[in-house]
């Protein structure tokens, strides 16, 4: 049978696994991947995934199963990012002919946007958090003062401030159609500020304890922490800690958008969780494969153990899907985590005018502006061809097209 991914072989005899047949893939990642592979505690392979783009560190669609240290930077900063989609029981018949109020419904339920720490333009966070904020972290809290009281800098900056708030950027809250016009809440985030200082004093702390003991890697980025010293474990202490956060701030928002799509007056009643699925999409777990107990450190991939459901964004314009796991433990059972950028922020800005991007979203009430060319369609690969480079990963169980997208 014909192999449904390219075999990349390295000097340290770890191979690269990439699932990249038919879409773009670049150098820069390929060099990436060759210097995660030399790292002396890598099982079996590392995994690629179609959406594979160069990152800090790691590569975004890497998969790395590690036996005997974490690599940080291979989680990244943004612990815990994942998409959360619950199916309703509206369908979109019942929607308003013009989406815009169901837009601003949404966005004044969910803080978005920039976190001006505390200035004046702070609108990405919640001045005086709303009950269900507050009970949420009640729940998080006693595990957060652990980690704070051994590490005070991370305890500096929002946390329950972020609660239920999306961030900026390439994070997103969608209303989408799937293939029977059925209404779905779709969205995009993860444990914010709070992840952010839990992943870059991680990051520094494992660059320390190279120089420490004199190890010289080929990217200084790749830092690790062996298991059994003390950092180890209080990384992987905080670093689950921000993933509860994230999935959690993923329940909070979605709540919230249902709460104010009911509140709109533009929709009859409805019911919001005939199905839902809220997913990782960087974190590190333990699992097993191929016989061991390892650490797997997805990077921009999704779990996809046969009979997982996960979910495979595509850009502001392109389709998205809710996809079953096949259980292919080549991936280590995983598959990519949506198109992939194609190209840089900047190329994306230098490429395309606010008119192509009003081409490419056309028929989505969505931000048409100059601030939002970084995230048009073109900047990612195209769905079509990830989903097929991946066929031996996943299934899909739904095709979701965007009627409303709120950016960050
Ligand atoms: P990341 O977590 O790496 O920033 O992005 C995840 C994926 O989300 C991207 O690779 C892209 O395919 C997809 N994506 C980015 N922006 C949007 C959006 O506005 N809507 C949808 N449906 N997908 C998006
Ligand atoms: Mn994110
Ligand atoms: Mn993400």
């Amino acid at each position: 049978m014909e192999r449904s991914y390219n075999v990349i072989p390295t000097d340290s005899g770890v191979p690269i696994k990439a699932w990249t047949v038919g879409v773009p893939f670049e150098t820069a990642a390929e060099a990436q991947l060759k210097n995660l592979a030399a790292l002396p505690f890598i099982h079996k392979w590392i995994a690629v995934m179609p959406d594979a783009h160069q990152g800090i560190g790691a590569t975004v669609g890497s998969v790395v199963a590690t036996s005997g240290a974490v690599i940080p930077a291979a989680v990244g900063v943004d612990i815990g990012c994942g998409m959360m989609a619950a199916r309703t029981s509206l369908s979109a018949s019942q929607l308003p002919d013009a989406l815009r109020g169901l837009r601003a419904a949404i966005e004044g339920a969910v803080p978005h946007g920039r976190t001006d720490n505390g200035g004046k333009n702070d609108r990405g966070a919640w001045r005086s958090p709303p009950p269900a904020q507050v009970a949420a972290w009640a729940e998080l809290e006693p595990r957060y003062r652990q980690i704070v009281e051994k590490h005070p800098r991370i305890g500096r900056g929002y946390a329950i401030e972020h609660l239920g708030t999306l961030g900026t950027g390439n994070h997103f809250i969608e209303l989408c159609l799937d293939e029977e016009d059925r209404v779905w809440v779709m969205l995009h985030s993860g444990s914010r500020g709070v992840g952010n200082r839990v992943g870059s004093y991680f990051i520094e702390l494992a660059k320390q304890e190279m120089r420490r003991f004199f190890i010289n890697l080929p990217d200084a980025d790749l830092a690790y922490l062996p298991d059994g010293t003390r950092h180890f474990h209080d990384y992987m202490q905080a670093v689950s800690w921000a993933q509860d956060f994230a999935a959690v701030n993923r329940e909070l928002m979605m709540a919230q958008v249902v709460e104010a799509l009911r509140g709109s007056g533009e929709l009859p009643p409805f019911d919001a969780t005939v199905e839902a699925v809220n997913c990782h999409h960087n974190y590190v777990a333990r699992e097993h494969h191929y016989g061991k107990d390892v650490l797997v450190t997805r990077k921009g991939a999704v779990r996809a153990q046969a009979g997982d459901l996960g979910i495979i964004p595509g850009s502001m314009g392109a389709r998205s899907f809710i996809v079953r796991g096949l259980g292919n433990p080549e991936s280590f059972c995983s598959s990519s985590h949506g198109a992939g950028r194609v190209m840089s922020r900047g190329e994306a800005r230098r490429r395309f005018s606010v008119a192509d991007h009003e081409a490419a979203t056309a028929g989505v009430e969505c931000r048409k502006d100059e601030d939002v060319i970084d995230e048009t369609p073109a900047a990612y690969k195209p769905i079509d061809d990830v989903m097929r480079a991946q066929k031996d990963l996943v299934e899909i169980v739904h095709t979701l097209r965007q009627v409303v997208c709120v950016k960050g």
